[in-house]
């Protein structure tokens, strides 16, 4: 069976585009292939966070991806920062990564103007550890949204550049991005994609809002003044509520417009909210359940995070030979 490997970071509440963008793939490939999936905690102090709250996050985000339809009997899921191999191989990786080519890329680009009082060496060397992540489950398939894009591509570079020195060591992995929500934006500013760490929280569906709020935050989404669903070039608010609405019907966009022809934005934007809402529904009510038993959480995150290492370790010790540690 082919590897997929993918990761998402702790870095606040799970939002509706790491779902439709990421998490819904990774349930969905359960079936096909192994799976291995691991929360990035790792990557998360990029960005300087609250101990207590990020203590918090941890766990919520391990319920609630949970929740999502991972199966812990069928996928490892377990915790980056509990597998020392990721940091170790980070760092040998660290060495055939050129400034260069990370001086490249837009999240880095996009990170630094957000965070100006901390554009550390981590937030700079992110796509490393993410190639470490990746390469050392030698993963065949990386489901990611399409911001990871260029990631997926630095990840491929490294490997093939640390492949070209010492032989065959890894795998070269390929994105694996969905035709349907692989991009959703903020319901605020629509030019801007939706992220957990995101300050104005009315563009960010949360996994685990209330109907009621989800509903609040769709009726209040920024649109345009043509007043008419149709998906074009300009109606960035519009696109961005027919890809999610698309995404999570099935709907195409011709069929979504038939179906509004004549009608306004409100009965559009109800018509989305209540199908987010219907889509998310059974997972907020997994999660609760999840997240009250803190001893099986760790449980399943513990045993995982044991194999996680016997495999890895692999990958590592080959890694320390080739380059000529004793
Ligand atoms: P942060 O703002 O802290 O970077 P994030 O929302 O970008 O958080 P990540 O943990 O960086 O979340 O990414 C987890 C997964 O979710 C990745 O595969 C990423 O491509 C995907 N993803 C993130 N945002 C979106 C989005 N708006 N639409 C679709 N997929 C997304
Ligand atoms: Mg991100």
């Amino acid at each position: 069976k082919e590897v997929v490997f993918s990761a998402i970071q702790p870095s606040g509440t799970i939002t509706l585009g790491n779902y439709l963008g990421a998490v819904r793939n990774w349930v969905t490939m359960q079936n096909e292939y192994d799976c291995i999936y691991a929360l990035a905690d790792l990557h998360t102090i990029t960005v300087r966070q609250t101990p207590a709250v990020m203590r918090k996050n941890i766990i919520d985000a391990y319920a609630s991806i949970m929740a999502c339809g991972i199966d812990v009997e069928k996928s490892l899921f377990f915790i980056q920062s509990h597998v020392h191999t990721h940091a170790e191989l980070a760092w040998a990786l660290s060495c055939y990564t050129q400034f260069g080519e990370l001086s490249r890329m837009t999240q880095f680009k996009d990170k630094s103007a957000k965070h100006a009082d901390n554009i550390n060496a981590g937030l700079f060397t992110y796509p490393v550890l993410m190639a470490a992540d990746i390469l050392l489950y030698q993963a065949d398939k990386v489901p990611v949204g399409a911001d990871q894009k260029q990631h997926i591509e630095i990840t491929r570079n490294i490997a093939e550049r640390f492949n070209g020195i010492y032989g065959n060591v890894f795998k070269i992995p390929d994105g694996f991005i969905p035709k349907n929500g692989a991009r959703v934006m903020s319901l605020q500013d629509p030019t801007r994609k939706m992220s957990k760490s995101d300050e104005n929280v009315n563009g960010c569906v949360h996994l685990l809002d209330t109907p009621e709020v989800i509903m609040k935050k769709f009726k209040r989404a920024v649109t345009d003044s043509e007043a008419k669903v149709r998906y074009a070039e300009g109606k960035d608010g519009v696109n961005n509520l027919m890809a999610i609405y698309s995404a999570v019907t099935g709907l195409s966009y011709e069929q979504i417009e038939k179906d509004f022809d004549g009608k306004g934005y409100g009965d559009f934007k109800t018509a989305v909210g209540e199908a987010v809402v219907e889509e998310l529904r059974p997972i907020r009510e997994r999660y609760e359940k999840l997240v009250a038993d803190k001893a099986y959480l760790e449980s399943c995150y513990r045993k995982a995070d044991e194999i996680a290492l016997k495999i890895s370790s692999r990958t590592m010790g080959k890694v320390m030979k080739k380059i000529g540690f004793i």
